[in-house]
């Protein structure tokens, strides 16, 4: 046993996580990253490639030729999808209605587009109606854009309704599905999204800095009018689709992070394996356990309509009078469980529990509720319960 070797991440604590990203890694996904690496350009490796686009076209319910990992996190998703499908002085609508709906505004403004938002109340969807109200009053818009299920909240919004809305309007849709791919049901040929990008380190169970993304004929035809080039080089689909294209002529674009590769292989395998739907079922099941749970305990929810609040995470209201940071420092020094705390004006108001893919398990629900009793004490439990 000579050849053992003395990692130092054994010095860091298993924790339970339970906050909006990143999730548990699944321990088969965790095997997978361990292969040995192989070289980026390897034919052996072409092969994987391939498996990949097709797990993804099965996870993104698409048949998008260009569906493929960007080697970066999902905010690199994110600026895939902006940079090159706008350019200057194009008009895009963009809602928000949370951090990362305010991020895509701020992408899509230092791109030097004209951004027109679309607010809404934090924890609160996307509404249709002032989505209607913008294009109507904005007829020259190229670009809707919105979050799907948004993390900062908890609230999900009608991605079918609201691409309706861009479609008749002649609109292109780019979606961030950061949080909902394999966590809430999401179909994008049925429901017409052009654009769309996620993340590997939420619902996926994956390692973090790998983002899939899939972009639709519609938004290719955009991409190939362009009058101007992408104005960054890493970013440009045109340059890394020659990387990831089937055409048997793959070239040299960047250095593919290979093993983050093998680790999205096998959390797609695992994907496929349990079946969209049932995955979808179990995130909206534990997530019920959950909150009832919660509410057992005296706590409330951040989004009051059921049928609008995510399954894959769950924002609570901190109660009167007890000091978030030190809850979350309590449960991550004593219980190894990390909760995720507010963004935004929801800074020290709320905190966010994850339920996303490998974490999402009723013992973890089991474990964070017991914890969360013992570290809150005997809240006031009238106002859930008058008998
Ligand atoms: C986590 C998240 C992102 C950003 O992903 P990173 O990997 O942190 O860059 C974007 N959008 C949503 C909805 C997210 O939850």
């Amino acid at each position: 046993m000579e050849n053992v070797i003395d990692l130092p991440v054994r010095t860091l604590p298993v924790r339970t996580l339970l906050g909006p990203g990143p999730s548990e890694i699944d321990p088969r996904v965790l095997q997978a990253l361990a292969q040995p690496a192989i070289g980026h350009m390897d034919p052996a490796f072409v092969g994987l490639m391939d498996e990949v686009k097709d797990l993804l076209r099965y996870a993104f319910q698409t048949s998008n030729r260009l569906s493929f990992p960007v080697s970066g996190p999902g905010s690199a998703g994110m600026e895939t999808c902006f940079i090159n499908l706008l350019e200057s002085g194009d008009k895009i609508v963009v809602a928000q209605n949370g951090v990362f709906g305010q991020r895509m505004a701020d992408m899509a403004s230092r791109l030097g587009a004209q951004v027109i938002t679309i607010d809404d109340e934090w924890g609160q969807p996307v509404d249709p109606g002032k989505l209607e109200d913008a294009l109507t009053a904005n007829p020259d818009t190229k670009v809707v854009a919105f979050v799907h299920a948004e993390t900062s909240t908890g609230a999900l919004s009608d991605a079918r309704v609201l691409a309706d809305i861009a479609r008749r309007h002649g609109c292109l849709v780019v979606a961030d599905t950061v949080t909902s791919l394999a966590g809430s049901p999401l179909y994008i040929d049925d429901w017409g999204l052009d654009a769309v990008y996620s993340g590997g380190q939420k619902c996926l169970s994956s390692v973090a800095g790998i983002a899939p993304i899939t972009i639709g004929d519609r938004a290719l035809k955009k991409i190939n009018q362009r009058q101007t080039p992408v104005s960054t080089w890493f970013h440009d689909l045109g340059l890394i689709d020659g990387y990831w294209s089937e055409s048997g002529q793959r070239s040299y674009h960047h250095t593919a992070p290979v093993n983050s590769i093998f680790a999205l292989a096998e959390s797609l395998r695992l994907v496929k394996q349990e079946g969209l739907e049932h995955a979808w079922a179990r995130h909206c099941q534990i997530s019920e356990q959950l909150v009832a749970g919660l509410e057992r305990l005296g706590l409330e929810m951040m989004v009051d309509d059921a049928s609008l609040r995510l399954s894959q995470l769950s924002v609570v209201k901190v109660p009167e009078g007890i000091d978030e940071a030190a809850v979350r420092t309590q449960l991550l020094d004593e219980e190894d469980i990390e909760i995720g705390a507010g963004l935004g004006p929801l800074a020290g108001k709320v905190w966010r529990i994850g339920l996303m893919g490998y974490s999402c398990r009723t013992e973890n629900v089991d474990r964070l509720l017991s914890a969360l009793e013992g570290v809150l004490g005997d809240l006031p439990k009238a106002s859930v319960c008058s008998r």
